[in-house]
């Protein structure tokens, strides 16, 4: 058999996943179950190719429909790019059919590579890179400990931008907190400005049960934000990003509160502010129906045409009366969010 890592972005959702490392090599984000517990390893070239065999005998040798596949685990671009190179060719000849093939990649590892590799490995089949940006404010990295600084995000993204990989930056919105939140907004956006990706994901912060966040919100070193408090933060971020042609999306993470806000930057920003407007405009009550509709799996729902629903928003209103006589709505709702999120392999935060 081959071997699989735990996590891939969604957009990789039935791509080959060829596993060129083991866990994550910094592992130390405060926010981040996926590899705690868990040591970073690099794989021999030799065994990778051995898996990339026996994948074709899983696809019944041949592979043929095989169209996209994926680099694992979190920064495969720390191997040298000789081996990378070996393994893309490999794959390559094994399955002839790939037309992406896409690897999670750090910053500070895209940032050590010579633009002539990017570009050998571009030559080779890289079609795109996915990296973690978080945020583009010093102060809500060095408080998530990131380990890379807005500097090295945008040095990183420019080199794969400027050999024509294609780049998602991923960022999380509320992830400093309601203290940091104008500043992450706002760092945010000057990074990505730097950066002009071909994709910018949004990834809204909920507060891991067990994680060092939940133990920081304890002891009042970070006060987590609730919906309508993140909404109006993305509301900011997208106010300074400028109209470059990335797509903004929300609508691939079932976090985002706005799933509905989601296209480029240089056609739809507008339509876009205006959709989060209308919505910062709802009386807070029916925002927080909207909330608990959204929190509780009800997906893709519009926030105007739930307006039209009476029975409906009769009965979120009533729930909500219900939730703040009790324990709490936001308290309630952070939990519907937690339930959502991946808990560490080994069930372990250290
Ligand atoms: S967010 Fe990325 S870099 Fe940070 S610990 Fe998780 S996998 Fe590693």
């Amino acid at each position: 058999m081959f071997e699989q890592g735990v996590i891939r972005p969604p957009s990789e959702a039935d791509s080959l996943l060829v596993r060129v490392t083991r866990n994550c090599p910094w592992n130390r984000c405060l926010f981040c179950p996926a590899y705690k517990g868990t040591t970073f390893s690099r794989r021999s070239v030799a065994e990778i190719k051995k898996d990339i065999d026996e994948m074709a005998r899983y696809h019944g040798g041949n592979g043929s429909r095989v169209t996209t596949a994926f680099f694992q685990d979190a920064d495969s671009l720390i191997l040298p790019t000789e081996d990378l190179l070996e393994i893309l060719n490999y794959l390559k000849g094994v399955f002839p059919s790939l037309v992406r093939v896409t690897s999670y990649a750090r910053a500070k590892s895209l940032k050590r590579k010579s633009v002539e590799s990017l570009k050998a490995l571009k030559a080779a089949g890289l079609t795109r890179i996915h990296t973690g940006l978080e945020s583009g404010s010093p102060k809500v990295l060095k408080l998530i400990q990131k380990g890379e600084s807005p500097v090295e995000m945008i040095e990183g993204g420019k080199r794969v931008m400027a050999v024509g990989i294609e780049l998602s930056e991923y960022i999380m919105p509320g992830v400093g907190g309601r203290d940091l939140s104008r500043e992450n907004a706002h760092g945010t956006a000057q990074v990505l400005n730097r950066i002009r990706p071909d994709f910018i994901r949004v990834r809204t912060f909920a507060l891991p049960p067990g994680s060092p966040m939940e133990a920081m919100a304890r002891e009042g070193r970070f006060t987590p934000m609730n919906d309508l408090e993140i909404v109006a933060e993305i509301r900011a971020l997208l106010q300074h990003l400028d109209e470059m042609p990335s797509h903004f999306r929300c609508a691939d993470f079932s976090l985002n509160l706005l799933m509905h806000v989601d296209g480029y930057l240089d056609r739809d920003r507008s339509r876009m502010l205006q959709d989060l407007d209308s919505f910062l405009a709802l009386p807070e009550s029916d925002q927080k129906a909207y909330v608990l509709l959204q929190r509780s799996g009800h997906y893709g729902v519009h926030p105007m045409e739930m307006l039209k629903h009476h029975d409906l928003m009769n009965q979120l209103h009533e729930k909500i009366k219900e939730l703040e006589n009790g324990d709490g709505f936001n308290k309630y709702i952070r939990a519907m969010m937690a339930g959502q999120l991946p808990r560490p392999q080994t069930g372990s935060w250290d």
